[in-house]
């Protein structure tokens, strides 16, 4: 941002945002860290600290630090000051959290759905159901700044319409306006893909930290993709860039619920995992991972097959786009550890600048990457203006529950 013929007011509001993004960012610092951070001098981020101590978001602690020179006060994040609702929306259940300021989870509930549930009206009322068992377990004094949701389909930006979800089975699925009648909440309401958000958060908190180049893979029944580029999560044109699971790998292969014959994801998401291995319906793939760890032959010649398939989608990755890190989510966080050996020898096959460059990683952040991704996606404002946010936003204003604004299951 350039401050040249920026009003006073402007460059404090630059300046505080600078220094709660690191706060938020990192956690507890000093006063001597923030200076060299934000390249202001002691007394500037000494003022602007004591804004943000008496807007509660921020606390002194004792100095730190035994070195040369005066001693410098620490400085960390009040996590129960302000918070958003962050969920992740999965074929199979829903994940949802309460996220502090800092990037700490507060609550956190998780909810399979029942056999034969997964319609647009009962996820959605289900849904609404947790944020408001969430909402009545949040900090009394504490902001809400706004909601973050992952949805693993095809998301159109900005406004986060669900256009394609074929693992869901919706097709344009306004869940943000859904989610605002029924919460009756007057914070902004974020709906992103689950693999973007995903990238996010490994590439701020996880496995991928400091990396410009990275590749978030997400396995459930589908499989899919957030792809950073220089720094910058890869949006193409509407916002569906990265569906990686919808490769087409194999023109012999099993018909996908895309409509197209071969995708990667009918070759390496959880029904296919199953399929190799001949497992029954409805096991999960971590089972069939220990099963094979265990000595099962079938699950173990099952895993090799899905391991080979994985590698070869990966290869292509690998020399597409030349990432620093490819983060193994969801399903082939499990899946990984037993068929790495594979999955490098394909990207020992792929071409070998890129190749030997590339780190193969699990989520450092395990199952909760697109939670904390959504989490960071609501954060946003506050990130940006956190005194207008705080002076905005207390009390918090949550309306009554109005379970007639849910749409109605249909019959
Ligand atoms: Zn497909």
């Amino acid at each position: 941002m350039s401050l040249a013929g920026a009003t006073q007011d402007e460059v404090r509001r630059h300046n505080l945002a600078a220094l709660v993004r690191f706060l938020h960012d990192h956690g507890s610092t000093s006063r001597s860290e923030l200076v060299s951070h934000t390249g202001l001098n002691r007394s500037t981020v000494g003022g602007l600290l004591s804004d943000l101590v008496a807007a509660d978001l921020v606390r002194e602690t004792e100095p730190v630090g035994r070195g040369v020179g005066r001693p410098s006060y620490g400085v960390e994040p009040v996590g129960d000051s302000a918070y958003v609702l962050a969920i992740d929306l999965r074929v199979d259940r829903t994940i949802a959290a309460l996220v502090g300021f800092g990037g700490v989870v507060l609550e956190r509930r998780e909810h399979r759905y029942r056999k034969g549930q997964p319609r647009e009206e009962r996820i959605v009322a289900q849904l609404v159901a947790v944020c408001h068992d969430l909402l009545r377990a949040a900090p009394a004094r504490a902001v809400m700044v706004g909601v973050g949701v992952g949805v693993p389909g095809l998301v159109r930006q900005p406004d986060g319409l669900v256009r394609f979800a074929p693992n869901l089975g919706w097709v344009d699925v306004p869940l943000g306006e859904h989610l605002v009648e029924a919460l009756g909440l007057s914070v902004p309401i974020v709906v992103g893909n689950d693999s973007d958000l995903g990238a996010i958060a490994e590439r701020l908190r996880g496995s991928a930290v400091g990396a410009a180049n990275v590749v978030y893979l997400s396995g459930q029944v589908g499989v899919g993709g957030g792809i950073v580029v220089d720094g910058n999560l890869m949006m193409g044109a509407q916002g569906y860039a990265g569906e990686i699971g919808h490769m087409r790998v194999n023109p012999r292969g099993r018909a996908c619920r895309c409509g197209a014959i071969g995708c990667w994801e009918t070759e390496i998401g959880e029904p296919a995992v199953r399929a190799a291995t001949s497992s029954p319906e409805g096991m999960p793939v971590a089972e069939i991972v220990a099963r094979a760890a265990a000595g099962d032959k079938a699950a173990i010649k099952g895993l090799r097959s899905v391991g080979e398939w994985l590698g070869v989608g990966v290869a292509n990755i690998v020399n597409i786009l030349n990432p620093d890190v490819v983060v193994f989510g969801g399903t082939l966080r499990e899946i990984l550890p037993v068929v790495r050996s594979a999955v490098e020898a394909a990207v020992a096959g792929a071409l070998a600048a890129p190749g030997e460059h590339v780190v193969l990683a699990l989520p450092a952040l395990g199952d909760d990457s697109t939670l904390l991704g959504a989490a960071e996606t609501a954060f946003a404002p506050l990130l940006e203006d956190p005194l207008g946010v705080i002076a905005g936003g207390r009390p918090t204003r949550l309306a009554p529950a109005s379970p007639a604004s849910v749409p109605s299951p249909r019959a």
